[in-house]
Formats: C-alpha cells, structure tokens, sequence
C-alpha cells in the first residue's frame, strides 16, 4: 500500500491504521514492524499513531538515546510493545540489550526505526514501512 499524507496527523493516523488490522493468530515469533528511510522521514511520527492504535495511553517519546522503549499493552494476544531506534547501534549491542528472545516472544509487537542498520535476516515475514521525504509537510508511506 502506497499512501502521501500531507501533515503529521495524517501520518499517525495511517500508523494508527495498521495497528488496528494486525494478524492476531497465533504466531511463533513477535510481529515486528520494520521502519526504514530518512532522518526526518516520519518513522517516530507514525509510530506515535500506531502506539495509540495498540491502545497506549503514554507519550511516546523517540528511543535514539535508549535505543528502546517498553510498554505494557493488552491488545488481543500481544502483551508488550517494543519500539526501537536502531541509529546509533553496534551488532554487539543488540546480544547485551536481548534482543534475539525479544524478538523470539509471539507476545510481543516490536517496532524497529533504522531496521537496516541491523541483520536483516532475523526477521523473516515482517512488516515493512517505507517513509520517503517529498517536502517540508509531504512524505510518501509505502506499507508492504
Ligand atoms: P524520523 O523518526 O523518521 O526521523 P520524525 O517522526 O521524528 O522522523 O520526524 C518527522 C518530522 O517531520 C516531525 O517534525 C513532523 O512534525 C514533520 N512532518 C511534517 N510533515 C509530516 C508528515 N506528512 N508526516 C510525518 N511527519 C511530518
Ligand atoms: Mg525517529
């Protein structure tokens, strides 16, 4: 799906759309939710909306310094949200932080910012978000 939105409203409002139709069968692993494209592209934006979506209720603020943020949900079958900012991470990182059994966990959503900056084949049928610059108030959201 290939959308343009034209505010960050617009935007959270898409993230918070496909919260709403997520797969709840019952899976072997999380459902992880890739985020990639520029600085500035909309990744946090959207997941603001779609941190709603799961029903959130906390600000969500951007985890570039933490590298992740947790939150409790009860949203169908999934109990946590992880939202991660892969920008400033090293390979080694991720072993430290556990994220191999975080993303192991069918209870869990985790979302990934800069998902390229990391080894792709852990994850093999997520979620791909695509945010692209057009202008100052446009950014071209390819969902696949
Ligand atoms: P990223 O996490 O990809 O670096 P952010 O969501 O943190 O991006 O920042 C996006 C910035 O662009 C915000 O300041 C937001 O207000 C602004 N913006 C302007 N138009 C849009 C739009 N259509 N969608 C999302 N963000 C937008
Ligand atoms: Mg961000």
């Amino acid at each position: 799906m290939k959308t343009i939105t034209d505010s960050p409203e617009e935007t959270g409002k898409i993230g918070e759309d496909l919260a709403r139709r997520l797969p709840q069968e019952k899976r072997e692993k999380a459902l992880v939710i890739e985020m990639r494209g520029d600085l500035g592209g909309g990744k946090t934006t959207f997941l603001k909306g779609f941190a709603r979506g799961l029903g959130i209720k906390d600000n969500i603020l951007s985890p570039t310094f933490v590298i992740f943020r947790v939150y409790d949900i009860s949203f169908g079958r999934y109990k946590k949200f992880y939202h991660f900012d892969c920008y400033r991470i090293e390979e080694a990182d991720l072993s430290t932080l556990g994220f191999k059994e975080i993303i192991e966990n069918p209870d869990n959503i985790v979302a990934i910012e800069w998902s390229e900056r990391i080894d792709s084949s852990l994850f093999k049928d997520s979620v791909k978000v695509d945010m692209k610059f057009i202008d100052e108030n446009k950014r071209e959201i390819l969902i696949d």
